[in-house]
């Protein structure tokens, strides 16, 4: 048992390699993958990640899951290169705002949100490791705004790649749309899809399911069940428990679960954490699932956080693993019922297991914007709805002992509608985005049918 060799949850595929779970993304048998153990860092090990420059953070947690994929030399010119376009020297900077509180600010990257910090470094390994199995691969990445941009940040111009990314039409903000749209490289591809994003992440599980394409374009994932992400974003908890020294409690604004879990991960590895916070818009898969529990998925409706506008959380299949110690055989069922009744109630122990560990709490629109004003109120900094959501939830925790730290997981500027509606005026425009609207677009409007897509892709990359 080593954490250099990963499982699928749903223990029908074979044990993979980190180069292998890197390029594939889902395991073959539709499951996510993990470490067949989680790497443990010892209490002087976890305290030396105080002050330490992030890159040698990231280091120090992902050479524990690379194995033989890649030499010392090999990571840690990707992560110099993942991390070498950022606004803020400390990558993930902890600011605080007042009364234990403290804002994680993981905005600082090219995108302007925190998908930049994992799916930067993911793009450069997965070049190197593309580079050396040799061959195309294809991206097909299902988007509810902030991961098109940030995949296309972090691939866009890569050789033997390309990238497809699927937003739903008219779901996302302008500012998304256009930072997607707008990118110059031949190996971009940006479809709109007639639908939400719940259909878009659907048909990339069809695509997978049609084992021969899947095949014939070397498809694989970028979203967060790609485990690299996780790995990357369980970096920022370890920094941030060592700069504060004591255990924290995380509010994580949630849609596809992959941030939070990223705090599941980093508890696993042996850090203290007093609670991990599910902080939902009206979108409240999550928050239903913990507080009544049932997983039952509706219809998602836009919200003034549209990147959380998500009914179906993918990586809550890694914590409901975790949570039932790793049986396997009861995850591939419950997610087999899962997507036949598109609900699933979740047993005592399992509930229980998770209930140890995660609150949550579902905050609407009128929530949101009144945390943008009170933040604004009590600060003066202005924050991103998705952001105002965390606050939210934080504003609702009782007597929690120690700090707790939101995780602000996008830039205002990204959202100044939203912005405009709590404070009165849009945030200024940052220099990353400014021209932005005086590009060309390009982007297909498809509907939300599996052949359709399919022959798109086909046809754009001449299969
Ligand atoms: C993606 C995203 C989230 C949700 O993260 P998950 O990992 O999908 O739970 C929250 N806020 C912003 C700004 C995002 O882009």
């Amino acid at each position: 048992m080593n954490s250099h060799t990963f499982i699928s949850t749903r223990g029908h595929a074979p044990a993979a390699g980190f180069a292998e779970v890197l390029l594939a993304g889902l395991a073959p048998d539709g499951g996510l993958y993990l470490p067949q153990a989680w790497p443990q860092f010892s209490d002087a090990e976890l305290a030396a990640f105080k002050g330490i420059p992030f890159q040698e953070a990231a280091y120090r947690v992902l050479s524990r899951f690379t194995g033989p994929s890649f030499t010392e030399t090999e990571l840690r010119e990707a992560i110099a290169a993942a991390y070498s376009d950022f606004d803020a020297p400390q990558i993930a900077p902890l600011v605080e705002i007042g009364q234990g509180r403290y804002l994680l600010e993981l905005f600082h990257g090219p995108t302007l949100a925190f998908k930049d910090i994992a799916l930067q470094i993911l793009g450069q390994l997965f070049s190197r490791a593309l580079a050396k199995r040799g061959g195309r691969a294809t991206i097909v990445a299902a988007t509810s705004g902030d991961t098109g941009s940030a995949a296309i940040a972090a691939l866009g111009g890569l050789p033997n790649i390309d990238v497809f990314v699927m937003h739903p039409l008219g779901r996302v903000s302008d500012v998304q749309r256009r930072q997607m749209t707008t990118s110059a490289h031949a190996n971009v591809h940006n479809i709109a899809l007639e639908g939400t994003f719940d259909d878009a992440q659907s048909i990339v599980k069809a695509l997978f399911a049609d084992t021969d394409f899947a095949k014939r374009i070397s498809l694989t994932a970028v979203n967060s069940i790609n485990f690299v992400r996780i790995a990357a974003q369980s970096v920022y908890y370890l920094t941030a428990a060592a700069a504060l020294g004591k255990p924290a409690t995380f509010v994580v604004p949630t849609g596809n679960f992959g941030d939070i879990f990223a705090g599941e991960a980093a508890w696993r590895m042996g850090l203290p954490i007093e609670r991990l916070v599910i902080a939902t818009n009206s979108n409240d898969i999550m928050a239903r699932a913990l507080n009544e529990g049932v997983y039952a998925s509706g219809d998602a409706h836009p919200t003034l956080s549209p990147s959380m506008d998500i009914q179906v959380a993918s990586n809550f299949e890694r914590a409901l693993f975790e949570a039932c110690d790793r049986d396997a055989g009861w995850v591939a069922a419950a997610m087999n019922d899962f997507a036949r009744e598109r609900r699933l109630a979740i047993p005592q122990e399992v509930l229980a297991s998770l209930r140890a560990r995660y609150s949550a709490f579902a905050e609407d629109d009128a929530a949101t914007i009144a945390a943008i004003k009170a933040i604004q109120a009590q600060t003066g900094r202005i924050i991103d709805p998705h952001t105002a959501v965390g606050v939210a939830a934080a504003d609702e925790l009782a007597g929690v002992p120690g700090p707790v730290v939101i995780l602000s997981t996008a830039h205002p500027a990204k959202f100044p509608d939203a912005v405009a509606r709590a404070t009165g005026a849009p945030p200024p425009v940052p220099p990353r985005l400014q021209g932005l609207e005086t590009l060309p677009e390009r982007v297909e409007t498809l509907p939300k049918s599996l052949p359709l897509i399919r022959d798109f892709i086909s046809s754009r990359l001449g299969a």
